[in-house]
């Protein structure tokens, strides 16, 4: 069958996610494409802001328990409305620090090396902030990096193997890291697979779930994840610098946190500013010092929708969405160059299409000069997100052809082929 702009204008139609589109703020005359990079704002994450800043207008100091989001039990309540999105129970969610930032602590907190157990196991396609973060764990312990981080190699740069990753849980492995999603080529790992497999070797696993958190539905807890973490500013729509998110299984509840400061307290004893830390008995307990309520504010908005759409009505269109994309540029750009990078199988992919170029660099700036925003990673891959909850099929449908316009001209020519300073 033939794709057109009335089929999807079609799809458009009977889409039951459509009517929070006019939710967002989209700019006239772009398409937005990188809501995996940074998510849209919405008005009720805006609301929810502007709510915050007047319990400080109103309240003052007492913003911390009155007024209409009281400050005090934000990273709470928060944690609550973000736990059905990585299944797990409220207690185990808190939305706290940074994902980089998460992850230093629960290292800190989890990673034990004792006897033959002493490596870290990551993989060589992960995000670089999360490799820096585990090199510097282990000089802390007074390990080698090189000896200590072991690195699951890829095939052919683009995929994991969970295989591979099996293979290297030997017994001198304290802990794993891994991506839930590869940032990309947007290959979802086999979690539930890979965490069996490190429970039945003591080994804790702990999960970086920046790709997949507001994409796709987890179940950390019936799965038996150890930990996990992840930004807010990605799928989620929480907003440059959004607070991010934290998990830990509830058997790890009493584990004392690794950096501890005052907000890791039961919440009943922090004020009574003793000099022995009293931990909650939660997730909560892994909080560090006041949480930046301005940058926790917008996502009380940007949750709501998340209830009020489904994260499983959200990856049923998230799936078809991209699948629309990637039967677009197979029809209408397949003698141009391309290549498909992310994994063909709907059990297998994220929430972004991995298109491969030799001249990504400067197809990405050619596409900005018309209006498209796609997202650019060296050295050769266009990320284009359709995302659920705000794109339409007619925007995609526009993108290909676009992107065809810009092939068949060689507009891309003008520009050099190199990245921005942020690509
Ligand atoms: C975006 C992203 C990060 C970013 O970390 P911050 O501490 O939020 O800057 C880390 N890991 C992955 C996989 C990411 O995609």
């Amino acid at each position: 069958m033939e794709l057109t702009l009335e089929y999807a204008k079609q799809l458009d139609r009977t889409d039951s996610l459509n009517r929070f589109r006019e939710e967002f703020y989209i700019k006239p005359n772009t398409i937005y494409m990188d809501g995996n990079s940074l998510g849209l704002l919405s008005k009720r994450a805006e609301r929810t802001l502007l709510e915050s800043l007047n319990d400080w207008k109103e309240h003052g100091i007492d913003g911390w328990t009155k007024g209409k989001h009281p400050w005090f039990f934000l990273s709470e309540r928060l944690g609550e409305m973000m736990a059905p999105l990585v299944g797990a129970s409220s207690d185990e969610v808190i939305v706290t620090g940074s994902t980089t930032v998460n992850l230093h602590q629960l290292v800190a907190t989890f990673y034990k090396p004792e006897g033959k157990k002493l490596k870290i196991l990551a993989d060589e396609l992960t995000f670089p902030s999360d490799i820096y973060a585990l090199q510097s764990q282990l000089r802390i312990h007074g390990f080698d990096p090189d000896t200590h981080l072991i690195r699951v190699k890829s095939r052919d740069g683009r995929f994991l193997d969970e295989e591979d990753i099996i293979e290297a849980m030997t017994e001198d492995i304290a802990l794993i890291i891994l991506p839930t999603v590869l940032y990309r080529s947007g290959q979802i790992l086999d979690m539930k697979r890979l965490t069996a497999e490190a429970n039945k070797r003591g080994i804790l696993i702990g999960f970086d779930g920046c790709h997949s958190i507001g994409a796709i539905p987890h179940s950390f807890s019936e799965w038996g994840v150890d930990f996990a973490y992840w930004c807010n500013y990605k799928h989620l729509n929480g907003g440059p610098g959004s607070v991010g998110g934290l998990y830990v299984n509830k058997k790890h509840f009493g584990t004392a946190p690794g950096l501890a400061g005052w907000f890791g307290s039961n919440k009943e004893k922090q004020f009574d500013m003793e000099h022995r830390l009293t931990p909650a008995e939660s997730a909560g307990a892994y909080q560090i010092g006041t949480p930046h309520v301005l940058s926790l504010a917008p996502l009380l908005g940007a949750l709501e929708i998340f209830e009020e759409a489904g994260i499983e009505n959200i990856r049923e269109k998230s799936l078809k969405i991209n699948r629309f994309l990637m039967d677009l540029l197979e029809q209408e750009l397949s003698d141009m160059g391309f290549s498909i990078g992310n994994p063909e199988e709907d059990v297998r992919r994220g929430g972004h299409v991995s298109l491969e170029h030799k001249e990504a660099a400067r197809i990405c700036k050619a596409l900005k000069e018309n209006g498209i925003i796609p997202d650019f990673r060296a050295p050769n891959i266009i990320r284009l997100a359709p995302v659920a909850l705000y794109t339409s099929y007619s925007e995609v449908w526009e993108v290909v052809q676009i992107l065809k316009k810009i092939m068949e001209e060689r507009q891309y020519e003008k520009f050099a082929n190199e990245r921005e300073v942020v690509a």
